[in-house]
């Protein structure tokens, strides 16, 4: 393996600067050039949940990164038709980059549910796992989870900042007509504003 490529994968509805502080903490700590960006195109596992247009939660994506040359959008997932699922994305990726090492960027709650995800086995085989480790993270626990599936998961883990906010608060508070000014990068604020995204 000559490189890396570190992946930041997310449901991204919407981006918020957690999501991009997690990218520029791991781009830090572990000096990378090159982060990709893949909102997720149809998430079987919100199936049963309203989830914004994927188009509409990929320009905010590519909003929320445009000051950071580190950062790059990738659309195959919106792309792909059907169900999305990590191991087509890793799949895909193992082909274009055959000497790459593949690195997919998760939080601490993500890591813990991946050794369910469909083809764990394979996504154990195609990546290596970067564990964002927020203050408290269990990383014993972590680590135990993944022992315990004998799935064979390569973790790396990087220590980030604790940054509470969820995309799920954030819509609610847009719904209510609350401030996000805080939270969500100011060109991705005047695109939910435009389009009225969340206001219920
Ligand atoms: P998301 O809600 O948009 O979050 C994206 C990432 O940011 C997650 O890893 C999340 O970690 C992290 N994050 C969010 N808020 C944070 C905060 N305040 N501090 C630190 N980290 C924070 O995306 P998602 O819906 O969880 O999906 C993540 C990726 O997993 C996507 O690429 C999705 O396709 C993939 N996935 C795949 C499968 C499958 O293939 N079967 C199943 C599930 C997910 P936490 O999870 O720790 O919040």
């Amino acid at each position: 393996m000559s490189d890396r490529l570190d992946i930041m994968g997310g449901t991204f509805d919407p981006v918020h600067n957690a999501h991009l502080e997690v990218a520029r903490a791991v781009a830090d700590a572990l000096g990378l050039a090159r982060v990709l960006f893949i909102p997720t195109g149809n998430p079987h596992f919100k199936l049963d949940q309203h989830v914004t247009p994927a188009l509409q939660r990929a320009r905010m994506v590519e909003l929320a990164i445009a000051d950071d040359p580190r950062f790059e959008l990738d659309l195959r997932e919106v792309e792909r038709p059907g169900v999305t699922y990590t191991v087509d994305t890793l799949r895909e990726l193992r082909c274009e980059y055959p000497d790459t090492e593949l690195c997919f960027i998760v939080g601490a709650d993500s890591a813990e549910t991946l050794v369910h995800w469909r083809g764990a086995a394979e996504v154990a085989r195609l990546c290596t796992v970067v564990v964002a480790a927020r203050p408290g993270c269990d990383v014993a626990h972590v680590r135990a989870v993944h022992e315990q599936s004998g799935l064979g998961f390569r973790l790396e883990f990087v220590d980030v900042p604790q940054i509470d906010i969820s995309s799920t608060e954030l819509r609610k508070r847009i719904s209510c007509g609350q401030s996000v000014t805080e939270f969500i990068p100011a060109p991705v604020i005047a695109y939910i504003d435009e389009t009225g995204l969340y206001r219920g």
